[in-house]
């Protein structure tokens, strides 16, 4: 599998994606189409594998990755990937990213960058 330019993006739920509680500002849609542009994603959550299946399914979504938050670091093992990313709502998600090696993206700051409905990560960043 040809790995070069692959970004893998991790997803916290609640205050991040549009089906968390609370939601947040990154809609399903958003996702997809960052998957659909060739990376690899999925959550990172502190809800359980389980819950964040349900989600996942009932957003019509095929994740590449579930993890809880404490468990990034086992997704850096199992992909290759050139750019690992997690974007979260709190300083919970910065910490777990930074102790996996994930760069850290504050959701708030990558809703302002969206000014299409078409955008997809690679569109942002
Ligand atoms: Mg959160």
């Amino acid at each position: 599998m040809d790995t070069q330019g692959r970004t893998l993006v991790s997803f916290d739920i609640d205050g991040t994606l549009e089906m968390g509680d609370p939601p947040g500002p990154l809609s399903a849609g958003f996702v997809l189409r960052t998957q659909q542009s060739g990376c690899l994603i999925g959550s990172c959550s502190d809800r359980t594998i389980r819950e964040q299946s349900a989600m996942w399914d009932a957003a019509g979504i095929v994740p590449d990755f579930v993890v809880v938050k404490n468990q990034l670091d086992s997704v850096r093992e199992r992909f290759a990937s050139l750019r690992y990313v997690h974007i979260g709502d709190t300083h919970v998600d910065a910490h777990f990213a930074k102790q996996a090696s994930f760069e850290f993206i504050f959701v708030l700051d990558l809703a302002r960058r969206l000014d299409s409905p078409c955008d997809s990560f690679g569109d942002l960043i």
